[in-house]
């Protein structure tokens, strides 16, 4: 393949190409370098979509690109310079051939060898459909030539997934295409080819020295599967059946065989990958949430009860999600969601237990909590999706939110109140007190009024002046501790 001519290849018209792209290409042109679209949006603009993201190949190295568009950044380890176009801003990748590590000569700008780098550009792409070139021809009318040297055009029509050369050794260069290849298999509806799936099965094993950024990356991919002609759980059945689920989710892969007595047959497997399906599209962090919500099955399982799962599922997804290197804050909603999972709503619930709930729940949550319910409800095979009374603990929860303090700020007295009306000094004793009225409150609204609340602070003060606590910042403590 190597030394096909840019000259090759069908002329395609792409009018679709959007101002701001066309202007990078055009400005680089213009300039005297050779500028292709190449790899995702090649693929997408054949399949008649707009891309999401647009890669640029060109001869002109880095620093002529910079120079080129004022106020763009440059990554020097990849030679990727992201350009910044239109009044929109659109991120525009564009990056530098290279052959052997080094530019090539721009001395000797000839066609075959520009022909040559962007053959050998493609020929280190992960897929046939992600390894073609547009190189413009009139970008007033979107003309060009496709450059797909591996036939990815026709692998695209076929729906058919395969490596770009020896998948051997296409898989050994990088172990993130082996997800990359679930990740496109269900996106784009597409067959394995044969020989590129015995590979990756020869392969599985190497994903567990990925890291966790760039599994990340490819998992979220998968979650967000707007685009995609098939569900998530395709993928990660695909993954399953090619020996990666194991590896890359061992807690996961563990609930295979694992029995769940629903209404729709399937182990706790199914289940969970049901219950990612079902949630809102447009949220993958919770899309995880509901994948990774029932992992405490596995260990739990006794007399035909999951009893405690959820607290022992919440700290092995903490495990997963930390492999996956998301911020704490992702990783704490998702624990805590799937902590709070397992709750039984029932019409007799007084009110103060309603308000127990959103307390425990947190008011910032309940949305969450209520989707992943009803996506539980939706895999364990019900009909109704607020099943268990959930339309109507939402209504309650929500009126209760609106007459009662549900978090210390509500509170008709402040801390500072407590210190001055009580001669208290500052320290952890007034957060305990504060937490202990919002009890009270939540227990029974009635009591929110300033001289209640510091009347039962102080009726607590003896009790709470003797906590082990508060004794702790009394020096004789130090000594007693020193003892012990
Ligand atoms: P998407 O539409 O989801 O962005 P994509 O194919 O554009 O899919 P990107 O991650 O944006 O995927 O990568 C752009 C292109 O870079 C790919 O089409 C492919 O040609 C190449 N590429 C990306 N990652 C790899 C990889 N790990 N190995 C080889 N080629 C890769
Ligand atoms: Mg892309």
């Amino acid at each position: 393949m190597a030394g096909l001519p840019v000259t090759s290849g069908s002329t395609v018209s792409f009018p679709s190409i959007p101002a701001p792209v066309t202007s990078v290409l055009e400005r680089l042109i213009a300039a005297g370098h050779e500028a292709a679209l190449v790899g995702g949006c090649v693929r997408d603009l054949l399949r008649g979509k707009l891309p999401g993201d647009w890669d640029v190949a060109t001869s002109a190295a880095p620093e002529v690109v910079a120079s080129l568009f004022p106020g763009s950044s440059w990554d020097n380890s990849f030679g990727t310079v992201t350009v910044r176009a239109g009044s929109e801003r659109m991120p525009i990748e564009v990056t530098t051939y290279r052959i052997e590590g080094s530019y090539r000569d721009r001395r000797r700008p000839d066609e075959v060898r520009w022909g040559d780098s962007l053959t050998e550009d493609l020929g280190r792409r992960d897929f046939t459909i992600n390894a073609m070139a547009w190189v413009p021809i009139d970008l007033g009318i979107g003309d060009g030539r496709l450059v797909d040297p591996h036939a990815g055009a026709e692998d695209l029509r076929a729906k058919l997934l395969r490596a770009v050369g020896d998948p051997d050794a296409r898989l050994n260069e990088d172990s993130l295409r082996l997800v990359r290849a679930a990740r496109f298999a269900t996106r784009f509806g597409m067959r394995m080819d044969p020989a590129t799936e015995a590979a990756i099965r020869r392969h599985a094993s190497s994903v567990e020295a990925l890291s966790g950024e760039r599994l990340q990356y490819e998992i979220f991919r998968i979650l967000d599967a707007t685009d995609s002609m098939e569900p998530p759980s395709a993928a990660f059945l695909l993954m399953e059946r090619l020996g990666m689920l194991s590896v890359l989710f061992p807690e996961l892969a563990a609930l295979r065989g694992v029995p769940q007595d629903k209404r729709i047959p399937g182990d706790a497997l199914d289940h969970s990958l049901r219950t990612m399906d079902a949630l809102h599209l447009q949220d993958p962090m919770l899309r995880l949430v509901g994948l990774l919500h029932d992992l405490g099955k596995a260990s739990t399982l006794a007399n035909g009860h999951f009893f405690g799962h959820e607290e022992v599922g919440a700290k092995l997804a903490e495990a997963t999600l930390a492999r996956l290197r998301l911020p704490n804050r992702a990783v704490r909603r998702a624990t805590h969601l799937i902590r709070c999972h397992m709750f039984a709503y029932r019409s007799d619930w007084t009110d103060a237990a309603v308000r127990r709930f959103v307390r425990r729940v947190g008011p910032a949550s309940l949305t969450d909590l209520f989707a992943l319910r009803e996506a539980d409800n939706l895999a364990s095979g019900a009909q109704e999706p607020a099943r268990g009374g959930l339309i109507e603990l939402r209504e309650r929860a929500h009126r209760e939110l609106a007459r009662t303090p549900l978090g210390t700020a509500g509170l008709a007295v402040r801390g500072t109140d407590l210190i001055e009306e009580l001669g208290l000094a500052p320290g952890p004793i007034i957060g305990r007190l504060l937490a202990r009225l919002l009890e009270a409150v939540v227990e029974d609204p009635a009591r929110n009024e300033h001289a209640t609340l510091v009347e039962l602070a102080r009726s607590w003060l003896p009790g709470e002046l003797a906590a082990p606590d508060n004794r702790s910042r009394h020096p004789a403590s130090v000594v007693q501790r020193r003892t012990s």
